[in-house]
């Protein structure tokens, strides 16, 4: 039966990304060696390297003073090393949930952290307003919040460095990457197999960390060396370089963007129309690639049948997280409108048969 891959993460990819990472494991670019055991450090994977960048910055418009970098280790590990290269006496960072909290926690090892915003309060079911802090190292946000399906829907102005953690909608809007000082994140989401992470970075900063670093935690060094300082994670970079190439040819960000748009509004007008069921998140809040909801009021008991039927018509990962409960369905770029559709028709079956 096919598959409806909902994963929040590591998460499903175009089809034709597919075929490119399984013809270059047979055979690289027509090598006759697989990408799986050629050396980083030739003029065949530069040329792999040298494609992301270009594609990168010209989907994103990214400006000339901006580097792109990747290491392994996950967004996680930026936690602690944008806190490393930039927290010198104060950072300014807003609390949207999980990931926003493991930032701010890996952030007070270096120095102090003002929490300027939070939507603890109602289980980070919306984006807190806030004033831009002045006078701080940096402002750290998250950009989409993808167990809470949260998402801002504005690039920030602020005086001082913005930093966004994009791991979970890079790519699926568009953006102005120079409101930004850096936008990182693990690129599991929306581009790649797990296994690497990317970074944009206004050059500006790297003159702007704060003390003597591991060599390996430097954004430095990983600039300086075009991410080979030491080996990179090379099939996980090919396959980001394939989405990459493949969002180009349907159309760019902006196409991107209109079919987010397009398969969000499909399934948030059932949340919305459908009486079995209720979006968690505050309308103007919602986000285009993580859709949390659970049953409404009268229908909890049928939360496992439900997801017993959508199993049954090949729909995968939409168990809701542990701390919303409920369903997430993951809308992330390589899923098709078709997938939506098909998760509507079964909510559409189920009011059909329960609705009271
Ligand atoms: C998945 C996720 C992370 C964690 O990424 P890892 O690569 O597993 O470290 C961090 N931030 C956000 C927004 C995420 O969605």
């Amino acid at each position: 039966m096919k598959k409806h891959i909902f994963n929040a993460g590591p998460s499903l990819l175009a089809d034709e990304v597919y075929e490119s990472a399984i013809k270059a494991i047979q055979d690289f670019d027509g090598s006759g060696i697989s990408i799986l055991s050629i050396s980083h450090r030739t003029p065949a994977f530069d040329a792999v390297m040298n494609e992301a960048d270009a594609l990168f910055r010209e989907l994103l418009q990214i400006p000339d003073n901006y580097k792109i970098f990747y290491i392994g280790g996950g967004a996680s590990t930026f936690f602690y090393e944008v806190a490393a290269n930039f927290l010198g006496t104060k950072a300014a960072y807003v609390n949207t949930g999980v990931w926003s909290k493991k930032a701010i926690k890996e952030a007070k090892r270096y120095g102090e952290v003002e929490v300027i915003a939070s939507s603890e309060d109602k289980n980070f079911n919306y984006i807190p307003k806030f004033e831009a802090p002045k006078g701080v190292d940096y402002l750290h946000i998250t950009s989409n919040n993808t167990i809470y399906g949260t998402e801002y829907h504005y690039d920030i102005d602020a005086e001082v460095p913005v930093i966004a953690d994009m791991s979970s909608n890079i790519l699926s809007r568009p953006i102005d990457v120079s409101k930004y000082a850096m936008i990182y994140g693990g690129a599991q989401k929306n581009l790649a197999p797990a296994g690497v992470s990317f970074a944009i970075i206004r050059e500006d900063m790297l003159d702007k960390i704060v003390r003597d670093l591991p060599t390996m935690v430097s954004f430095k060094t990983h600039v300086d060396n075009n991410s080979m300082f030491n080996t990179p994670p090379v099939f996980p970079i090919y396959v980001l370089k394939e989405s990459l190439k493949w969002l180009k040819s349907i159309g760019g960000v902006e196409e991107i963007y209109r079919r987010n748009v397009e398969k969000a509004e499909l399934l948030y007008d059932e949340i919305d129309r459908n009486p079995l069921f209720k979006g968690t998140v505050e309308k103007d809040s919602r986000s285009l690639m993580n859709i949390c909801f659970v049953m409404a009021e009268g229908y909890e008991e049928l939360a496992p049948a439900f997801m017993e039927y959508t199993k049954e018509h090949g729909i995968v990962g939409i168990k809701g997280h542990r701390l919303v409960g409920g369903f997430r369905a993951s809308c992330y770029n390589a899923l098709k409108k078709e997938s939506v559709e098909v998760l509507v028709k079964c909510m559409q079956d189920f009011a059909a048969k329960y609705a009271k």
